[in-house]
C-alpha cells in the first residue's frame, strides 16, 4: 500500500533555559514535542550542534509518515532579518553576531528560517490560535518582560532594521517607575511581573488589611495576587484595575496609530483574565477614536506557551511556499 506522506515543518522556540520544539503540520497541530535545556553559556556551536542532534533525532522518530520541508527558529533578540543574524539578547551572554541561519544550514539538510520570539508567537496565534481570521493584530504577552509582535497586512512588521513592535517599551508616564530597559514609565514597568510587584508593595503600604500581607512583601507573586483578588480582596484587585487600565492607555495609542482589529494577550499575568481585560476595554475606548475603538477586539491568546514553537513552523512554511 502506497501511504501519503504529511508535510511538516520543524519549529523551535530557543529561550535562554529551554528549547521547545516539534514537528507542526499544515493545519497548525504538533508531534512529537519535546522541551530541553538550552545551555546558552556553553556558547552557539556547542548549541547548535546539539539542536542538530535533537533534529535529527527528531526526523527519524517522525519515520516515513512525514516529509520535513523546512525549519523555523524563534530566538529572544534583536535579529538581523536580512542576515538571519542574531545581533544580541540580553539572556544570551556571548552571543554576538550569530549567523543563526547560516550555522544551523551548515548543520542541516533545510533551509532555516530565523526571526524574534515574540514576533514569531504573534505569527502562530495569527495563523492558528486567537488571531485568525484578522490581517492587523498585536500579541502582547505578560511575563517577568513584556513581549509583543506585530501583524501588519497579515505579516510580521519588522520596521526598518527589524527592531519594531517593542510595544513594551512604549512609554505611557514621563519619568513613571524605572523599567528593566533602563527608561521610565513604559508599559511593562506598570504590567509586568516586576513592576506588578513594586505596585502591589506600596499599595500595602495603604491597604494593610490585605490578605497579602501574610506573604513576604519581596515573595509575592501575579499569582498570589489573583489568589486574592478571586478572595474579594481589594488591594488585589485594585491592582489588577490598574494592571489593565495600564495596558488599556498603552494599547489606546497603539489602537490610535495603526487601527488594530485585534490584540491577543497571552503570558502567565493574562491568565487573571477580565480582572485586566475589563479595565484595559475601558480604558481603550476612553482613549482610542471612536472608529479605532469599534475595529479593535481585544482577546486572550490560544496557544499558551507553544505559540512560539508554532509560530517558528510558520515562518518556515511561509519560507518552504516561496520556492
Ligand atoms: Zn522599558
Amino acid at each position: 500500500m502506497n501511504v501519503q506522506k504529511q508535510a511538516a515543518w520543524i519549529g523551535m522556540d530557543l529561550g535562554g533555559t529551554n528549547i521547545k520544539f516539534g514537528l507542526v503540520l499544515a493545519n497548525g497541530t504538533i508531534h512529537l514535542q519535546k522541551k530541553l535545556d538550552s545551555e546558552i553559556p556553553f556558547g552557539y556551536k556547542y548549541v547548535f550542534d546539539k539542536i542538530a542532534g535533537y533534529t535529527r533525532e527528531l526526523i527519524h522518530a517522525a519515520g516515513s509518515d512525514f516529509v520535513v520541508k523546512g525549519f523555523g527558529i524563534g530566538v529572544p533578540g534583536l535579529i538581523d532579518i536580512k542576515n538571519q543574524m542574531l545581533v544580541e539578547a540580553s539572556n544570551f551572554p556571548g552571543w554576538k553576531n550569530v549567523k543563526i541561519g547560516y550555522e544551523l544550514e551548515k548543520r542541516l539538510d533545510f533551509k532555516v528560517s530565523v526571526d524574534n520570539d515574540a514576533n514569531l508567537a504573534a505569527l502562530g496565534e495569527y495563523k492558528f490560535g486567537a488571531g485568525r481570521g484578522v490581517t492587523e493584530m498585536l500579541m502582547v504577552t505578560l511575563g517577568s518582560g513584556v513581549g509583543s509582535g506585530l501583524i501588519l497586512n497579515g505579516a510580521i512588521y519588522h520596521g526598518s532594521r527589524s527592531a519594531a513592535g517593542e510595544f513594551g517599551h512604549t512609554i505611557i508616564q514621563k519619568d513613571g517607575p524605572l523599567c528593566a530597559c533602563g527608561r521610565r514609565g513604559c508599559v511593562e514597568a506598570f504590567v509586568g511581573k516586576y513592576g506588578i510587584q513594586r505596585r502591589i508593595k506600596e499599595l500595602l503600604v495603604d491597604y494593610p488589611r490585605s490578605i497579602l500581607r501574610e506573604i513576604e512583601p519581596h515573595n509575592i507573586t501575579p499569582e498570589d495576587i489573583y489568589n486574592a483578588a478571586v478572595k474579594g480582596d481589594k488591594t488585589a484587585l485594585l491592582l489588577f484595575q490598574e494592571v489593565g487600565e495600564s495596558l488599556g492607555v498603552g494599547l489606546g495609542n497603539v489602537a490610535n496609530l495603526l487601527n488594530l482589529e485585534r490584540v491577543v494577550i497571552g503570558g502567565g499575568i493574562s491568565n487573571a483574565g477580565e480582572l485586566i481585560f475589563k479595565p484595559a476595554r475601558e480604558t481603550l475606548a476612553q482613549i482610542a477614536f471612536k472608529t479605532n475603538f469599534e475595529t479593535i477586539t481585544l482577546v486572550p491568546a490560544h496557544l499558551g506557551e507553544n505559540a512560539g514553537l508554532v509560530g517558528s513552523a510558520c515562518l518556515a512554511m511561509q519560507i518552504s511556499e516561496k520556492f
